[in-house]
């Protein structure tokens, strides 16, 4: 069985949807709209339709890709009624089959209720739940459920690589480094994100390990931003809540 390939396709302002192929099938994840999606299939049919959440920006293309292409639309049975054209409700728990490539289901929420992550072989697609650098704003959670969510998504192995719902990349570095500036790892990452998107390329993806090292988001338990939050003996979702909180805000 080929590989999957994976590619990113650039829609609205700043969203990624993606495109997986592989031996007789082809996935858009998160289409935000049906224009971008189709000038990057070149042609190819797509087999199915996957959204992490119900957000019109990663679901505004299913109408009319569901319509050309016939393609089953899959998203979180807990948000069925809010999902576009859905076809297959997944949970956690329940794997799910993408032709003959096995994928898990993590359910994820706090952006949403609903949320979920789509875990293939070495690869994750996490919405708006875990970007390079940052974290979905809680829209319908609270920080202890995405601080859950999160530790979720650190269970994979570190080489599984990231792909995120948007390209925040650069302004998340930004604030990350408002907490943290002595992380040599981090140092190093702005350094080549902001050369990349000089460039005008896309930083994803991004990987598990990368992400450990990086986000602020995720690293609750470091010194050095503990004490940029005069929290050194609060507890982690503490941590993880005013975090969150400053980056609402920055
Ligand atoms: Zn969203
Ligand atoms: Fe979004």
């Amino acid at each position: 069985m080929a590989p999957l390939r994976i590619e990113p396709v650039g829609c609205l302002a700043d969203n990624y949807a993606y495109l997986v192929s592989g031996d007789a099938v082809c996935a858009v994840v998160d289409p935000s709209e049906p224009g971008p999606v189709e000038t990057a299939l070149k042609g190819r049919q797509l087999t199915h339709i996957l959204n992490t959440h119900h957000h019109w920006d990663h679901t505004g293309g299913n109408g009319a890709l569901k319509q050309t292409h016939g393609a089953v639309v899959v998203g979180p049975q807990k948000d069925r009624d809010r999902i576009p054209g859905i076809d297959v409700g997944v949970e956690g728990g329940r794997g799910w089959s993408f032709g003959a490539h096995p994928v898990r289901i993590l359910e994820v929420p706090a952006h949403t209720r609903g949320a979920i992550a789509f875990v293939f072989p070495n690869a994750v697609f996490t919405g708006d739940t875990l970007f390079a650098m940052g974290c979905g704003r809680l829209f319908e959670g609270t920080p202890a459920m995405m601080h859950a969510s999160l530790a979720k998504l650190m269970t994979l192995p570190d080489d599984t690589q990231v792909y995120c719902g948007h390209e925040y990349t650069l302004n998340n570095a930004r604030f990350a480094l408002t907490l943290e500036p002595g992380n040599k790892d981090l140092q190093a990452r702005m350094r080549a994100v902001a050369a990349a998107r000089a460039k005008g390329e896309p930083t994803v993806p991004s990987s598990i390990g990368l992400e450990k090292r990086t986000n602020p988001f995720l690293r609750t338990s470091s010194a050095e931003i503990r004490a940029a939050l005069n929290l050194e003996t609060a507890d982690a979702v503490e941590v993880f809540a005013e975090i969150r909180r400053r980056k609402d805000a920055f």
